[in-house]
C-alpha cells in the first residue's frame, strides 16, 4: 500500500506565507522523495483563503486557523503570521500533535518563547523548525565548514552586521511591527536574529552581550493619526563568546541604502572569512601569506547547490533557501537529524536578543 502523503497545512499567505508554499510544491522536485499533500490554506478572510487555495495548489480553503490545526487530514503546520500569532497557533498544533515550522522569531515575549519551548519538549515526537533560511544559503553552509574545520584558525572576532532600509522613510504607514503587543521586539526580532543564527553557528555559545537601541522614528502614520513607535528601530551591541573570542554587532531597519545587508566577517588566528547576503551566492577567504582575500562562487561541489542546478555561478536564490529548509523539517520527521534551530535552539537565540533590548548599556550574563 502507497504512504498517505504528508498534509501540510499553511497559515498566511504574505511575504513568507508564498515562500513556504513554494518550498511545499518544490521540495520533492528539487531533493525527491514524496510530493507532501497541500490539504489546508488559512489566511484571516474566506475570500483571502480560497484566492491563495487557489493560487498556491492548496485542496481545501479556510479562514478558522483552530480549526485548521486540529484537522485530521493535517500533519504538519506552517506558520507565517505576525508575531502575535505565532505562540497560540504553534501551542495549538503541537496540543493537536502536528509538526510545526514557524517563522522566526519565536514570539512576542522571551516568556512566550519559554513556554513554547516547554510545549515543544512535552510532544517529544514531534519535529519543531524555524525559518532562519539564511543558514541553508550553500555558500554560507560552506563558509562555516571551513570555520568549523580550522581553515582560519581559532576564530577571535566576529564583526556582523544586518541593515534593510524598509523603515527608513517616516512616511511609512504605522503596521503591527511596530507595537510589542503584535510585533515584539523591532529590528532585534526581525532582522538581528537571523544574524545572531549566523552567528552562533559560526562563534559557539554567547557568554555575554552589551547593547544598545535606538528608536529613529518615534511615530508613524495611520488612518487615526500618528501612531507611536514601541520598539527599537537598531541597536549595536558588543558580545562575548564562552570561547574568550570577540565581537560586535549591528542592526537596524531604516539603514538607508542598505536592502539586505547580512553581513559578517570571523577574523581567525590563521585566515579571514567574508559574507554578505546581498552577494549571497560567494564568500571571500583570506589565509596567512596570501597576498589578498579569494572569492568563493557557489557551484555544484556545494551539495546544496547542485541539488537545484548542475552549473557554476548560475546563482541561488533567497526562495530556494527555503526549499532546503522544507527538505530538513522533512528529514527530521522522517527520523533523520534535526538540523534545527528548534524550539529549544530558537530559545537561545531570543535569550540573547532580549538581552540586547533590555542591556540599556550594561552587560548582560547568558
Ligand atoms: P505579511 O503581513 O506579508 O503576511 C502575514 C499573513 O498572515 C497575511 O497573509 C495575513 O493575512 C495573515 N494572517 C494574519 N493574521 C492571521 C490569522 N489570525 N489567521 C490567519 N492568517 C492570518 O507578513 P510576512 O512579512 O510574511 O511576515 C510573517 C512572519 O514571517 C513574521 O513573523 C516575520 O517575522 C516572518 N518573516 C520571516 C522572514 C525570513 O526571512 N525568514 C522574512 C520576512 C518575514
Amino acid at each position: 500500500m502507497p504512504q498517505q502523503p504528508l498534509g501540510v497545512a499553511l497559515i498566511g499567505t504574505g511575504f513568507m506565507g508564498k515562500s513556504m508554499a513554494m518550498a511545499w510544491r518544490n521540495v520533492a522536485t528539487v531533493f525527491g522523495g514524496a510530493h507532501p499533500g497541500l490539504a489546508i490554506l488559512c489566511d484571516q478572510t474566506p475570500d483571502l483563503a480560497e484566492r491563495f487555495a487557489k493560487q498556491f495548489g492548496f485542496a481545501r480553503a479556510s479562514a478558522d486557523w483552530r480549526a485548521v490545526v486540529a484537522d485530521p487530514a493535517v500533519d504538519v503546520v506552517s506558520i507565517t503570521t505576525p508575531n502575535g500569532w505565532h505562540r497560540p497557533m504553534a501551542e495549538a498544533a503541537l496540543a493537536a500533535g502536528k509538526h510545526v515550522w514557524l517563522e522566526k522569531p519565536m514570539a512576542l515575549t522571551l516568556e512566550d518563547a519559554e513556554a513554547m519551548t516547554a510545549a515543544a519538549a512535552a510532544h517529544p515526537g514531534q519535529i519543531t523548525l524555524l525559518g532562519y533560511n539564511y543558514l541553508r544559503n550553500p555558500a554560507f553552509q560552506a563558509a562555516r565548514h571551513l570555520v568549523a574545520s580550522g581553515a582560519i584558525g581559532k576564530p577571535l572576532q566576529f564583526r556582523g552586521i544586518y541593515d534593510e532600509d524598509y523603515g527608513a522613510d517616516p512616511a511609512q504607514a504605522w503596521s503591527w511591527r511596530h507595537a510589542r503587543a503584535t510585533g515584539g521586539l523591532g529590528a532585534l526580532g526581525d532582522l538581528a536574529c537571523h544574524l545572531v543564527s549566523q552567528m552562533l553557528a559560526l562563534m559557539g555559545p554567547v557568554a555575554s552581550v552589551t547593547a544598545l537601541t535606538q528608536i529613529a522614528i518615534p511615530t508613524r502614520p495611520s488612518p487615526d493619526g500618528a501612531k507611536p513607535v514601541e520598539n527599537e528601530d537598531s541597536v549595536v551591541a558588543l558580545i562575548e563568546f564562552s570561547s574568550g573570542a570577540q565581537g560586535s554587532f549591528a542592526s537596524s531597519r531604516v539603514a538607508l541604502g542598505r536592502k539586505c545587508r547580512l553581513q559578517w566577517e570571523v577574523q581567525g588566528s590563521e585566515g579571514t572569512i567574508i559574507f554578505d547576503q546581498e552577494n549571497m551566492n560567494e564568500f571571500w577567504l583570506h589565509r596567512r601569506g596570501e597576498a589578498g582575500f579569494t572569492r568563493h562562487l557557489s557551484g555544484p561541489e556545494q551539495p546544496d547547490f547542485a541539488a537545484f542546478c548542475p552549473a557554476p555561478g548560475h546563482n541561488f536564490g533567497f526562495n530556494e533557501q527555503k526549499i532546503i529548509e522544507a527538505r530538513d523539517f522533512l528529514s527530521a520527521i522522517a527520523g533523520g537529524a534535526e538540523t534545527g534551530p528548534n524550539f529549544a535552539q530558537g530559545l537561545v537565540i531570543e535569550r540573547i536578543i532580549h538581552a540586547m533590548a533590555r542591556s540599556e548599556g550594561r552587560p548582560i550574563m547568558l
